[in-house]
């Protein structure tokens, strides 16, 4: 089954990912983490996506489609997977059904966490994020055990770059610019399964399973 999770930044696509893919038992595949790693990493590739997601901005299609193309051809995937921040454009989401197509597949549903803007403005300046393991955290809703101090790894906790007020305001124009259409697209296509991501945690995830079917 290959699940891509739509939605604006912060509308808590990467949670539920992570759950999804526990309980189906299928890679989660977040482009966004991916070049995290290679900034970290000092990869070509991490230099060149640095300035773009510091500027709240898309790193273009042309490096992003075929990564996931080879990333989704690897053997982990064969029973499908989750994809989380990708697509994110038209052009990305043709590319996808292009590399789907060739492995003799289709995308089976294109969840979308629905999310007002002020909501996502609330909750991203409130985000805490490990830059050692990826772990994220909400100086509300979702505290660590000890305050500024990653659970998992022990680091310290901040507030990533492209989590910063005046980043977040880009990242939602061009949410609304770029991503939102694909709701389209996929509704076209019949495989959209729209969710209330205003709910708690829990609620989201069974609005997911119920409509994947459980
Ligand atoms: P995320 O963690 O998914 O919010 O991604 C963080 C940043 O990585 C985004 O703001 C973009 O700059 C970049 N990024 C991640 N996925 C994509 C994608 N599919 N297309 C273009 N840029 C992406």
């Amino acid at each position: 089954m290959i699940i891509i999770m739509l939605g604006a930044p912060g509308a808590g696509k990467g949670t539920q990912a992570a759950r999804i893919a526990d309980a189906y038992h299928i890679p989660h595949i977040s482009t966004g983490d991916i070049f995290r790693a290679n900034i970290k990493g000092g990869t070509e590739l991490g230099k060149k996506a640095k300035s773009y997601m510091d500027a709240g901005k898309l790193v273009p299609d042309e490096l992003v489609c075929d990564l996931v193309a080879d990333r989704i051809a690897q053997d982990d995937c064969k029973d499908g997977c989750i994809l989380d921040g990708f697509p994110r454009t038209i052009p990305q989401a043709k590319s996808l059904d292009e590399a789907v197509a060739k492995m003799g597949t289709k995308v089976d549903f294109a969840v979308n966490v629905d999310v007002p803007d002020q909501v996502i403005i609330d909750r991203m300046s409130g985000r805490r994020a490990c830059l050692k393991c990826g772990a994220t955290y909400h100086v509300e809703y979702k505290k660590p055990k000890q305050e500024g101090i990653c659970d998992v790894c022990g680091s310290e906790l901040v507030l990533r770059d492209d989590d910063k007020p005046e980043t977040v305001k880009t990242r939602l124009d061009v949410y609304h610019e770029q991503t939102q259409p694909l709701i389209d697209f996929y509704e076209k296509k019949g495989v959209l399964l729209t969710v209330d991501g205003t709910q708690p945690m829990d609620d989201v995830f069974a609005q997911i399973r119920k409509g994947l079917g459980d």
